[in-house]
């Protein structure tokens, strides 16, 4: 490629791809970014700066990656679809600090790689993520306790809405529970349609995960912690006391009952009123008593 070229230009994208015949793929979550705006939110989204060492997922032809590259140390960029891998040889063939691996990012060893690549500081992840396997992605990265410091992701709007959710709000669920537990999500920017190429058929928004050292709350039993708040979004319309007394965590109505009449919790609450304070409460006297 020749000097001075942003991948991000409609233009340029047009010609790379017709230069490979490339066709993009519904089913792999192809929609790439042709703003270069959006990609300077992403960057200082991130605070990047030349020490910061980078993952991304899923670079297409390169675009957020060259962003990246020009201002951090170190990329590497996972990419599933294999077609991609030589157009990304041409794109990004100027600069030497991007490392392309080709690759699912739901089966490789993350901490691994990163142990393998890096120096084993706190690294950073950026990505436009794909939307079809966002919500395992986003659970992965925070449930192998990868050494990351943060990550900001490109998601669909609704999806960003839902992490960021608080109690009492429609959106409030099991996602933002999850997420809320190892991150403090922020939303950056809400991204419009027609900012991608091929157009995706929803809003999108750009999320940053700020990662705890610790998870928000210290529970006894993180497993169980996750099962009550399963059950407690079960049955969206039904009382806690209704959806966890019939959930299969070890303890019935009563017992469930007595919980709340100890936590000063009334009786009749929904799962989506709970704080995840709240919630690892409840999940530890659960485990007290399943103990007993
Ligand atoms: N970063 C580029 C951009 O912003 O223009 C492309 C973003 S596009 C929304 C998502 C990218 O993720 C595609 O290149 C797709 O092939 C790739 N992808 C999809 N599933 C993946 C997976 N499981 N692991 C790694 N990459 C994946």
């Amino acid at each position: 490629m020749s000097n001075n070229y942003r991948l991000y230009s409609p233009k340029v994208m047009r010609d790379i791809l017709h230069k490979y015949g490339f066709r993009f793929s519904k089913g792999l979550g192809q929609n790439f970014l042709i703003d270069g705006n959006i990609l300077d939110k992403i960057c200082d989204g991130i605070e990047l700066s030349k020490n910061d060492e980078v993952i991304e997922i899923g670079p297409g032809i390169g675009t957020l990656t060259q962003a990246l590259a020009e201002r951090a140390k170190k990329i590497m960029a996972i990419e599933i679809d294999k077609k991609l891998i030589p157009i990304l040889e041409d794109t990004l063939s100027n600069y030497d600090n991007i490392e392309v691996i080709n690759g699912d990012v739901l089966k490789l060893d993350l901490n691994e790689l990163i142990e393998d690549k890096f120096e084993n500081k706190k690294i950073k992840l950026a990505a436009n993520l794909p939307y079809y396997i966002t919500t395992p992605i986003i659970m992965k990265l925070l449930e192998d306790n990868i050494n990351l410091e943060s990550i900001i992701v490109m998601v669909q709007k609704e999806v960003a809405e839902r992490i960021q959710a608080l109690p009492g709000t429609k959106d409030y669920g099991a996602l933002s529970i999850a997420v809320q537990y190892y991150s403090n999500p922020e939303i950056v920017t809400i991204v419009p349609k027609n900012v991608f190429m091929p157009k995706p058929n929803v809003d999108s928004a750009v999320i940053r995960l700020n990662v705890y050292d610790e998870p928000k709350v210290k529970v006894k039993d993180e497993k169980l912690f996750f099962k009550v708040v399963k059950g407690a979004f079960a049955l969206r319309r039904k009382t806690l006391l209704n959806s966890l007394g019939s959930f299969g965590i070890g303890v019935g109505k009563e017992e469930i009952r007595e919980i709340l009449k100890i936590l000063n919790i009334k009786e009749n609450i929904r799962g989506e009123k709970l704080s995840i304070e709240e919630i690892a409460k409840i999940s530890d006297m659960i485990y007290e008593l399943n103990k007993k």
